[in-house]
């Protein structure tokens, strides 16, 4: 059978891919890869060139093909592709850890580490360590009993967080609100309720229907005046996939959470840890369990007393006690009122051509590189669009897809995945190519989509995802791009591109009004960046809650107590939260990062990187924010090396000097403490 997922395209050729190749596709390629690696395995006289760069290149040709297969998923879900996807979770989990956990290739690599070793360059001796410790974090060394236990953790764990997310989509699309009496709908903005109006028309019924997709969950509670219309949204949107709220135990994550702790837990001791963030620290930037959490506490205890203040002053400009679903309301209320500027008045002047234009200029004085869009590229929705990029010397160094907009069955959120990594080995070369994934409000009565600068952040941040992944050059797979770097610093290049958003030369260049084409008038700009700081300890209060949520989950979780979700939060809560939050909440239900994504014992790395990139940012700073020698160090010491070195290392090569906190406080204009700044 031709099966599309098995061809040698450079490119998925998503135009013919179909649900029914993909169970087929994955098991035929899992069989000969198995095959393969039975080869390799028993060499003769293991060296890098026949044992290590074969892995590499069978690793590459494994993600190649099951990547398209899980984006789909993700962005144009449906219970066929549902079926198959699920079909191939325990294939390709039993493949990977029969892989990491195989004697004969362990002994293979240990043997090339010891007889080639002096001989190899750093990054090729990276790769070997890695793979090493990959090894031993699968238990190679396990006797056999263990080592199956191992196995069939892993297995169920990848079920498990599948289902979650599955779980977390189904009750997003579930519910929706119709609205009979206009009134209800004032404040929103007038594309939402016009593709409300439509959906009610297609539905033949009277009214609007509003969805709970998650540019709308946003403008609800931001703008919409009734709080009946705002607690709705916010009571359907922090009960999905829970006991409590309109579908209560229909979608439930509640006993998902309970397992996924208890055989996280299993798995991190099988291989010797006290726990799993113990077992996850393993990997990072961060060595202990103290240090995370003396991070984030001290982060906590310098950002309280501007937090609260925040909050008392937000009741008093609302002049009353505040719910929680109307602080976002009176927030943006109170900004406007302070600085003249609301995220909405904002979208005309952030088309979003425009706003890429302007994106790929910043990359392109940064780094060099020139982005083109190409067209007749096959994709999955006819929304997406493709680009690629050209290198300095004009050679093209990657591409890129483009999926901006929000829709039914696609996961909410936005990221950054890859579709190709990159590869330069003896059996052949592939350039990097990646996925964006956005979800902004559509494109609306022949206007293009209008973003808020919410938006524009996000669009920059996974473009930094997108130029770590595309301008690396490390050859080898398995540590080019974002593989392979720690976990707490993956977050650097992403946080470190939203600095750019927010610089008044660029916010001239990316904003052009739609009607009027100008730029966002200097006096706006000025208040629109004075916003920065607004609310900056609400907001890492409410960072820090999650992180500390996550990471108190793995490091305390006790067998005998069980996983303790909802204590746990609340206890957190207690120590952390500003704002109040109703008993009813069930916020960790739908947190897939933590449940069904790679933050578990990891949700911290957003403000640990955050610090890395403030700090890398204030060096461009010092030296101009278009500096090219300073641009020039930032990608050869960290944008293109991928896991090949030490993200401390890296980060000291580039600023001089340890990270310092201090860099990300005065950011957000909240001041340091003497200790902190230690
Ligand atoms: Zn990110």
């Amino acid at each position: 059978m031709d099966n599309p997922l098995l061809g040698q395209e450079p490119l998925p050729p998503f135009a013919r891919i179909r649900p029914e190749h993909v169970e087929p596709g994955v098991r035929e390629l899992l069989e000969r890869s198995r095959a393969r690696i039975d080869q390799i395995a028993s060499v003769q006289r293991p060296t890098f060139a026949t044992v290590v760069e074969p892995l590499e290149e069978l690793q590459h040709r494994v993600s190649k093909v099951w990547s398209p297969v899980s984006h789909l998923n993700a962005v144009i879900n449906s219970d066929a592709l549902r079926t198959g996807y699920n079909a191939c979770l325990p294939l390709l989990s039993a493949y990977q850890t029969d892989l990491a956990q195989s004697e004969p290739l362990y002994r293979a690599y240990k043997t090339v580490a010891e007889q080639e070793g002096d001989a190899l360059g750093p990054v090729q001796r990276q790769v070997i360590e890695h793979a090493l410790r990959d090894f031993r974090l699968a238990g190679v060394g396990l006797p056999p009993e263990r080592k199956a236990r191992f196995k069939a953790v892993m297995l169920e764990l990848t079920q498990l967080q599948a289902k979650f997310e599955e779980n977390v989509l189904d009750a997003t699309n579930g519910w929706s609100y119709r609205v009979t009496d206009e009134s209800e709908l004032k404040g929103l903005n007038s594309t939402l309720i016009e593709q409300a109006r439509r959906r009610g028309h297609e539905q033949r019924v009277e009214g609007w229907i509003l969805t709970l997709d998650q540019p709308t969950y946003v403008a609800v509670v931001t703008d919409a005046e009734s709080e009946k219309l705002r607690r709705s949204f916010y009571e359907a949107w922090s009960t999905r996939a829970s006991d409590k709220g309109p579908n209560a135990n229909r979608w439930d994550n509640s006993a998902v959470m309970e397992d996924i702790m208890r055989l996280r837990h299993e798995a991190a001791q099988l291989l010797d840890f006290r726990n799993y963030a113990e077992y996850a620290l393993s990997t990072r930037m961060a060595h202990s369990i103290e240090e995370v959490m003396k991070f984030l506490l001290e982060l906590a205890q310098t950002a309280r007393a501007a937090a609260q203040q925040e909050f008392a002053e937000l009741e008093a400009f609302a002049g009353r006690k505040l719910s929680a679903w109307d602080v976002g309301f009176y927030a943006e209320r109170l900004q406007r009122e302070r600085y003249s500027v609301s995220q909405e008045e904002m979208r005309p002047y952030f088309p979003l051509p425009h706003v890429l234009t302007g994106l790929f200029e910043v990359a392109s004085r940064l780094f060099g590189i020139r982005i083109t869009e190409k067209q007749d590229v096959p994709v999955w929705h006819p929304d997406v669009r493709f680009f690629e990029i050209q290198g300095a010397d004009g050679q093209p160094v990657g591409s890129f897809y483009l999926d901006a907009y929000a829709r039914s069955n696609k996961r909410s959120g936005a990221w950054m995945d890859e579709c190709v990594g990159r590869k330069k080995l003896n059996s052949g070369s592939a350039l990097p190519v990646a996925y964006l994934v956005c979800n902004f409000l559509p494109p609306n009565a022949g206007r293009p989509a209008l973003l808020t600068h919410d938006d524009v952040l996000t669009l920059f941040h996974e473009f930094g995802h997108g130029l770590h992944h595309m301008l690396t050059r490390v050859d080898y797979p398995s540590i080019a791009g974002i593989n392979g770097v720690s976990w707490d610093a993956v977050e650097l290049p992403s946080q470190f591109l939203e600095n750019y958003a927010w610089h008044p030369d660029v916010l001239r260049r990316i904003s052009s009004h739609v009607d009027t084409r100008a730029p966002l008038p200097t006096e706006t700009q000025q208040r629109l960046i004075a916003t920065r700081s607004f609310h900056a300890g609400l907001q890492m209060m409410r960072q820090l809650e999650f992180a500390l949520f996550d990471f108190r989950l793995h490091a305390e979780y006790d067998p005998a107590k069980g996983a303790r979700v909802m204590q746990t939060l609340s206890e957190v809560r207690g120590e952390v939260a500003v704002v109040p939050v109703p008993e009813w909440n069930r916020f960790p239900n739908s947190f897939g990062h933590i449940f069904a994504g790679g933050y578990a014992a990891g949700y911290y790395s957003y403000k640990w990187a955050e610090v890395l990139a403030a700090d890398a940012f204030s060096a461009f700073e010092e030296n101009g924010v278009f500096d090219s020698k300073t641009a020039r160090r930032f990608l050869d010491a960290i944008l293109t090396r991928g896991g090949s070195r030490d993200a401390l290392e890296a980060f000291i090569d580039f600023r001089g000097r340890r990270p310092d906190v201090r860099a990300l406080l005065k950011q957000h204009g909240i001041l340091a403490t003497g200790e902190l700044a230690a």
